[in-house]
């Protein structure tokens, strides 16, 4: 089947039994600030399941938009996705688990109503139960699996497994039905029911795997069993039956509403209809693997290329969906998340031999499979296009000297916290990219030390934007990052055309201008600010690469490095240069740089982004602020 045809056919299921069909919630979620996408059905639906009316009544059925960060790592595996559909249908209050259940496994079986999958294939999983909790364990579901079976003429034998200390050893012992402890069968907010808050709801769930006969591979375990990660079994949906609310006293007591919860992932579920346990196999993910497979000539079926296939596939649609719900590509929250999403598909389609700007192309691809369930997609085809399009094409001017920057790392035999600083501070490379081009090699990388110095490197952004030195950044946004290279620009022009006795006095750099005030004893001619204009928007116009290179202070002041009068600098400095043009991380050339400063950034890759959207520099202002200070305002517009 067709994504859409098993998307369709489940809404229509739900509906006939009374249930009413929701949109989507957007994939970031407008009210809720603990999290930056919605990763399931039910998230946007917590105040509803906590007891507060919906307008659409008690029973409820969609297919929502989800993105799950914390799956990013595995992506490249056959059952995980960055971003899928999570179908999900609601009892508030109203059915339970006697109608659940049976609807539920008529959906998976029917061939007329549902998916027509052979119930032999279908294992299911119940809650244990906790004796010191005083929660028993879920008769009622077993016995109801037990009938449903009984009707299929299958015999469902139930096995205690327990928890992962003593009762996975078991394995299968012929079972159909497995009992596990509430580390695998038991749902809430908080995770386990000792960390449960008193009034937190929560409750046992029953999932079904789908059994796709690979042989076990006993290093996931000795014996295999339904939540073996092995790859024999694959969990296709989750019911949850929220009945449980905790006490003050740590008890439980029964909730007055119970509700039920269900999410069955849609591309998992299509895999299971064409009888495969991967889920790339799906139509709409195809499309894209298809296209890339013109592009390179290569083939997702050679496992030397698969992983890269499945990462092009997943990242470039989940970038497709957050563009498509507005989020722009930013250096913080949702925005960086699709950042990284775009930057590791550009690198994974380079691996893939792809040099060229194709990224946009794929998104279309995404956008045609789409665009008929999710009109916004159509709608914002133009802005998806020019979203990848500059994304792109930013990444790739450094992508190639960061790879180079990376190969020269590499033959150290360690990638220190240091090496993977630079790599994200000067060349675009997110943590992932660097790890896992690490772990192509076998190298390890200094995660903690990397971080380390991210953050204090950011730290000291935010303090020379907090106004503890003079001026600075009012925050990270990209149009203030160009702000403040077009500051590091119009000061070495200025030193061009007035002299070396030019310094900086202070800076102010907002999202609407840059604001620079230097040491110079008179009013510049108008001829003095067309040429400083004039010779900024020049060095635009030339591309020239920008690096930030760490080295002792002793170093960078012997390099004439310019910094802030008055501003105290650590032994251990940064220095950003703007070009010569064929400046690299290895030979920076700092004695032909244009600008050379002591910064602690952030700055652009390459002047030509402030040229980005047509932009030109234009000086707006310029006056005395005290005795041999001269100020100028300046745009890009
Ligand atoms: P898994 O253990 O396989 O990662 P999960 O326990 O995280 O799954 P749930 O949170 O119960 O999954 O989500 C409900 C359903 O959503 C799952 O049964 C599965 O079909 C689907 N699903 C979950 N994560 C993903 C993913 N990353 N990509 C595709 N489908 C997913
Ligand atoms: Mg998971």
């Amino acid at each position: 089947m067709k994504v859409s045809d098993v998307r369709s056919k489940y809404l229509a299921f739900f509906e006939k039994r009374g249930h009413a069909i929701i949109p989507s919630a957007p994939i970031v979620p407008g009210n809720d600030s603990t999290t930056l996408f919605t990763s399931s059905g039910m998230q946007p639906l917590v105040p509803y399941l906590l007891g507060q009316e919906h307008p659409s009544g008690r029973r409820l059925v969609n297919s929502q938009k989800s993105v799950r960060t914390g799956d990013i790592e595995e992506i490249g595996d056959n059952r995980h996705l960055t971003f899928f559909e999570m179908l999900g249908n609601w009892s508030l209050g109203d059915y339970f688990k006697k109608e659940q259940l049976p609807w539920i496994f008529e959906f998976l079986t029917s061939s007329e109503e549902g998916l027509g999958l052979d119930p032999q294939k279908l294992y299911t999983t119940v809650f244990i139960g906790d004796a010191e909790l005083n929660i028993p364990k879920d008769e009622e579901a077993i016995a109801l699996w037990k009938d449903l079976f009984a009707q299929k003429g299958i015999d469902a034998k139930e096995v205690d497994l327990g928890s992962e200390e003593n009762g996975y050893k078991v394995g299968m012992q012929g079972g159909r039905i497995f009992a596990y402890d509430a580390k695998k069968n038991w749902w809430t907010r908080s995770g386990l029911p000792s960390a449960m808050p008193a009034g937190e709801p929560g409750g046992p769930d029953s999932e079904i795997f789908y059994d796709f006969g690979t042989p076990h591979n006993p290093a996931y375990g000795e014996h295999c069993h339904p939540n073996c990660d092995c790859g024999r079994f694959v969990e296709i949906c989750n019911s949850v039956f929220m009945e449980y609310v905790k006490q003050e006293d740590g008890s439980f007591a029964l909730l007055s509403q119970k509700n039920v919860d269900f999410g069955g992932g849609l591309e998992r579920l299509t895999a299971t209809t064409l009888g495969s346990d991967d889920l790339f196999l799906a139509d709409t993910l195809q499309t894209t693997i298809i296209e890339i497979e013109q592009l390179t000539g290569k083939s997702y079926a050679d496992p030397e290329f698969q992983k890269s296939f499945r990462i092009v596939a997943d990242h470039v649609r989940a970038a497709t969906f957050i563009i498509g719900d507005d989020v722009h590509p930013s250096n913080t929250e949702a925005g960086y998340i699709l950042r990284r999403l775009i930057r590791r598909a550009i690198r994974h389609l380079d691996k893939l031999g792809v040099e060229s700007n194709t990224l946009a192309a794929l998104g279309n691809r995404v956008i045609d499979a789409y665009q008929e369930t999710y009109a916004n997609l159509g709608e914002k085809r133009e802005q998806i296009d020019s979203v990848l399009t500059a994304e792109e094409q930013k990444f790739r001017r450094t992508l190639s000297q960061g790879m180079r920057e990376f190969e020269k790392i590499a033959r150290k035999g360690k990638v220190e916290g240091h090496d993977a600083f630079i790599l994200a501070s000067s060349y675009g490379f997110p943590i992932e990219i660097t790890e896992e081009l690490a772990g192509e090699r076998s190298l390890e990388v200094d995660v903690n030390g990397f971080r380390k110095e991210m953050d204090e490197h950011q730290a000291k952004s935010r303090t020379a934007s907090e106004g503890r030195f003079k001026g600075g950044l009012a925050d990270h946004s990209e149009i203030t990052v160009r702000y403040h290279t077009s500051h590091h620009l119009l000061l070495a022009a200025l030193r061009q055309i007035l002299g070396n006795d030019v310094h900086q006095r202070g800076s102010n750099i907002t999202q609407e201008r840059v604001r620079l005030d230097f040491s110079f004893d008179r009013k510049l001619t108008p001829e003095e600010l067309a040429e400083a204009e004039k010779l900024v928007n020049e060095k635009i116009a030339e591309a020239l690469p920008v690096f930030c290179t760490s080295m002792p202070k002793t170093d960078a002041e012997k390099i004439g490095a310019e910094h802030e009068f008055g501003v105290k600098y650590g032994d251990q400095v940064t220095v950003y240069s703007m070009g010569p043009k064929d400046a690299t991380a290895e030979d920076p050339k700092f004695s032909e740089s244009f600008s050379l400063e002591f910064c602690g950034g952030p700055h652009v890759s390459n002047t030509s982004e402030l040229a980005d959207g047509g932009k030109r520099f234009k000086i707006t202002k310029e006056e005395s602020v005290a005795a041999g200070i001269r100020r100028i305002k300046a745009v890009l517009e």
